[in-house]
Formats: C-alpha cells, structure tokens, sequence
C-alpha cells in the first residue's frame, strides 16, 4: 500500500479532503498496478469497502484525480474506458490489446525512449498502445 499512502498525501497537499471513499479508490488501483480497471470494476470494490457508495460519487472521483494526474484514463477501441494509476517519473509502461478477447498486457517497451533531440522540441507527454492478438486467440 506504500503507493496509495504516498498519493494520499500528495492529494492532501494540493488542498483535497481525503474522504473514505479517494481513499478506497486509489487502495483499488494500487492493489495491482499493471491491471487496468473500468469506472464499474472500481465501484463494485469500493462499494465492498465503503458500503452505501454510489456510482456517480466513484465517477466524480475519478475525474478529479484524473484531472490532478494521480489516475490515468485510457480510452480503447472508443468504447471503454479504462483507469490506473499515473505512471511515476522513473518508471511507465505500455499497452498490447487483443482486439479479439479484448484482453490488455503490459509492456516495458517504449519507442520514446529512441527518439533523440527533435528540432528543440520537448516532449511532455505520450502514448502508444499496441493492438493485436493475445497468445489464446492468435490459434
Ligand atoms: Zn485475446
Ligand atoms: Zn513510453
């Protein structure tokens, strides 16, 4: 959980109450950084941890650390929407989606990492997904 307590923290020094409930979302999405969660995955267990949440609540959460860039949001195949963690300067990783089962690995692999000096251009921020087909579906 060292995780979620530093990101407890950082939220508590930008000024936001640290209800029960920020608190048992980042606790779900630190539980398994390399997992990605839907808005209703997230609620299903905060509900378990805070009974009587609702949807709405864990949906305004999430856009607040989204918005505070504590949580990402990854949208795939325009039809899901997924959350985890933001990743940590030293460390981030990347996505292989299997457009069949709609299963998603992670990869260290970043082709950002090649990109040397652009014309004084400095990157801030990026994204790569991969699509494909997983292991079980490529037979
Ligand atoms: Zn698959
Ligand atoms: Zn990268």
């Amino acid at each position: 959980m060292g995780r979620a307590a530093d990101l407890i923290r950082e939220l508590k020094s930008k000024g936001y109450k640290i209800t029960r409930q920020r608190e048992a979302i980042l606790k779900v999405l630190s539980s398994d950084e390399c997992r990605l969660v839907t808005a209703q995955q997230i609620y299903e267990e905060v509900s378990k941890a805070t009974p009587g949440t609702n949807f709405s609540t864990v949906y305004r959460n999430l856009e607040v650390l989204t918005q505070e860039n504590i949580v990402q949001k990854i949208e795939i195949n325009r039809d899901a929407a997924y959350y985890e963690l933001a990743p940590d300067r030293d460390h981030h990783h990347h996505h292989l989606i299997c457009k069949r089962c709609g299963s998603i690995k992670t990869t260290d692999f970043c082709p950002f990492e090649a990109m040397k000096d652009e014309d004084g251009f400095t990157p801030v921020e990026h994204r790569f997904e991969v699509y494909g087909y997983c292991k079980n579906c490529k037979q």
